[in-house]
């Protein structure tokens, strides 16, 4: 804790004082700390795959001119970083625009039960090629919420992709949808979207970080999977913007589950 302290000679009524005055420093230094930690991280992050870019670059110009199995071998690396920087540099600006946002309220009508529809549909091909089998579980018809549906789509995307990249071979995801009923979480009457799978589960003592840019439970196996560790903030700075709720559950070893309360009214 950082205090700044001043100290003002008052004079007042034919009476000299003094004037002392505490201010608590902390939060605006933990913002500046978390602003310079940001930057070193994004920093971080794109500097890895340029520098193998750089590096590929420098061996085909060379040694690997005339070799062209090693030249295709060198191609497909480039274009798996080069995809990688694509995908960080999305999904940075999907999180400055949405926190851009996050005070304006979304006004759209939105059917949740056809954007499940849609986003389990869409990553299909993913989940096949993963051995995960997504199904979803929905309720003959709900009232549509208002909300965003490009930003609500990338929650459900975000969510499913999630359970799929982090489940094994022949695990199951579930994508289900509930409600309208009161929910106490959002003071109101919300509908409640589950995504379960069962994979191997987040052990408790990071579920509270998960949604902190560039967290990662395993840095190494979410690389690997493509991941950008911006995922579940944005999810959270969407699920703010519709004054909705995260929960997080996991039991390790069973699978975890990711609920999302929004409010309908
Ligand atoms: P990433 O791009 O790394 O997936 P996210 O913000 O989406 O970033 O998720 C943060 C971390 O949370 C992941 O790196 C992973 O360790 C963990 N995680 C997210 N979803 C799951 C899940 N369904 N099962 C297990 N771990 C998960």
């Amino acid at each position: 804790t950082t205090f700044r302290a001043s100290v003002r000679v008052v004079r007042e009524g034919g009476l000299d004082g003094m004037l002392v005055c505490f201010e608590d420093e902390t939060p605006r230094e933990h913002a500046e700390q978390m602003r310079r930690d940001f930057v070193a991280n994004v920093s971080h992050e794109l500097k890895t795959p340029l520098t193998a870019l750089i590096g590929f670059i420098d061996t085909l110009k060379g040694p690997a001119r005339a070799d062209a199995a090693a030249r295709d071998r060198f191609l497909s690396i480039m274009e798996s970083e080069a995809n990688r920087m694509n995908r960080l540099v999305s999904d940075l600006l999907s999180l400055s625009r949405v926190e851009a946002e996050e005070r304006v309220r979304p006004t759209a009508r939105v059917d949740i039960a056809g954007l499940i529809r849609d986003s389990v549909r869409a990553l299909e091909p993913l989940a096949q090629e993963a051995g995960v089998t997504v199904e979803a579980d929905l309720p003959e018809s709900t009232p549509g919420i208002l909300g965003d549906r490009d930003q609500l789509r990338q929650v459900l995307q975000n969510l499913i992709e999630n359970a799929i990249k982090y489940s094994g071979r022949g695990a199951v995801a579930r994508v289900s949808l509930t409600g309208p009923a009161y929910e106490p979480r959002v003071r109101g009457h919300g509908v409640r979207i589950q995504v379960t799978d069962s994979g191997p589960g987040i052990d408790p003592i990071h579920i509270p970080r998960l949604t902190e840019r560039f967290y990662r439970v395993d840095a190494h196996r979410s690389r690997e999977r493509g991941g950008t560790g911006l995922g579940l903030a944005i999810v959270k700075h969407i699920v703010n913007r519709h004054r909705g709720r995260l929960l997080v559950d996991s039991t390790p070893g069973e699978g975890a589950q990711f609920t999302v309360v929004l409010p309908t009214g």
